[in-house]
């Protein structure tokens, strides 16, 4: 069977899904192909935390503008996205990350964004649970927190309900994309001038050697504990924990969800191709976090699970052509697609339109990290 469309847009999760509506917005004839369920991959694993972070100005401007995206859509975001402003609260442990406090103040300041440093006495009064003393913190006030699946859920059933050119294909892999066209699985060959490679982790199976790694990171979910934690909480030390390249690490970063339950993280594992839990992980995660806050260590936890960062090795994502003249990258956002999934869905389809963007394309240019050139595997399908 063959069929054509506008834009094909392989992975249905948060990227795929903004990309979806994006394109379906500007008038495009969109087909989306999702292997298994709607944001099931990271973006089911992931926290949800919608954070505007200084790595690089590059990280910077992508992450605060997608930001201001997600303010922007959250009137119209239903209930079961959970979509709610908790800030965050940079946790300085000593004098040393205190220092860092007032590094990232002067940052944020000078670039617009609202931020409020706390000593000690007021970080107790904001998070009556950390442990004291601790020298204080910096609160983010523009910080959200949402579901991330559902909100996958939600840009894709926007795109649908608003515009009629959108169609799901869900269940079914694509096994090659290249020279115009997606071959699913059952040998259903999909011809599209535009097909963009948003499937995550997974993306260098469908354009290999782009410059992806699998980061292995754990979270766990608790019962209800209303108000035991109001902002998202993150200690300084998980920077160090962020930028280590090889090693695994543990930080303690946690997360106050609607329900009333927290979410606690989080680690970073390469080469753990596994998906499974690893107990020796989750255990240091607990133990990090019972270092900031005692009590967590008698909550009761409802589940654990593990999911796939795609990482890059300038930490930021691929958003953009390859070799192929035909395909887009919209991958290797690491721990940061929920918060990025509007911006670069934004910027991709400034790209392919030929519009005006709001902040620099060029940082995040797949050209940047490509090892070799990206070869699409679609011609070596002999049902095809
Ligand atoms: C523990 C953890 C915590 C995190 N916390 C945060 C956070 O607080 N804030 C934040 O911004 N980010 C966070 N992240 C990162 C975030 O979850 C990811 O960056 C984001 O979900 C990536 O979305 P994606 O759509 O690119 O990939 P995915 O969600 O993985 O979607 C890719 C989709 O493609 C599909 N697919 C793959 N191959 C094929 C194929 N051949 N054919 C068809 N479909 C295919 C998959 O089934 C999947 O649904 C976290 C990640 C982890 C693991």
């Amino acid at each position: 069977m063959r069929r054509s469309v506008d834009v094909v847009v392989v992975g249905a999760g948060i990227v795929g899904s903004a990309c979806a509506l994006e394109l379906a917005k500007a008038g495009m004839r969109v087909a989306v192909i999702e292997r298994d369920a709607i944001g099931s991959g990271a973006t089911a694993a992931g926290m949800g935390h919608i954070v505007v972070m200084d790595d690089s100005e590059a990280q910077f401007a992508l992450t605060s503008y997608s930001q201001s995206l997600w303010q922007a859509l959250a009137p119209e975001l239903p209930a079961s996205v959970e979509y709610e402003r908790t800030g965050t609260i940079w946790v300085a442990a000593d004098d040393e990350e205190m220092a860092e406090v007032h590094r990232k103040f002067a940052f944020y300041t000078t670039r617009g964004i609202a931020v409020e440093i706390l000593d000690a006495q007021s970080l107790a009064e904001a998070e009556p649970n950390l442990r004291r003393p601790l020298a204080g913190g910096l609160r983010v006030i523009s910080d959200a927190v949402l579901y991330p699946p559902c909100a996958a859920g939600y840009l894709l059933e926007k795109a649908k309900r608003e515009h009629p050119g959108v169609e799901l294909i869900l269940g079914q892999d694509a096994v090659g994309i290249g020279n115009g066209r997606v071959v699913l699985r059952d040998g259903t060959q999909i011809h599209s001038p535009i097909v963009i490679n948003a499937t995550g982790s997974s993306a260098p199976e469908l354009t290999p050697g782009i410059a992806i790694k699998k980061r292995k990171g754990h979270l766990i979910i608790t019962d209800r504990y209303p108000d035991f934690v109001r902002h998202q909480l993150v200690e300084l030390g998980y920077l160090k924990s962020a930028h280590s390249s090889t090693a695994d690490s543990v930080a303690f970063n946690v997360q106050p969800r609607k329900t009333g339950q927290l979410l606690i993280g989080s680690s970073r594992q390469y080469d753990a191709e596994d998906s499974g839990v690893d107990r020796d992980i989750v255990s240091s995660m607990i133990e990090r976090a019972a270092l900031y806050m005692p009590q967590i260590a008698n909550l009761s936890a409802l589940r654990v699970w593990s999911g796939f960062r795609a990482a890059t090795p300038d930490k930021l994502p691929l958003i953009g052509p390859t070799e192929d003249a035909s395909i887009f990258l919209a991958t290797g956002h690491e721990g940061l697609g929920i918060t990025t999934s509007l911006a670069t869905a934004r910027l991709l389809a400034d790209q392919l339109l030929g519009r005006y963007s709001a902040i620099p394309r060029d940082p995040y240019l797949p050209s940047r990290v490509v090892k070799e050139p990206a070869k699409s595997p679609a011609v070596e399908i002999s049902h095809a």
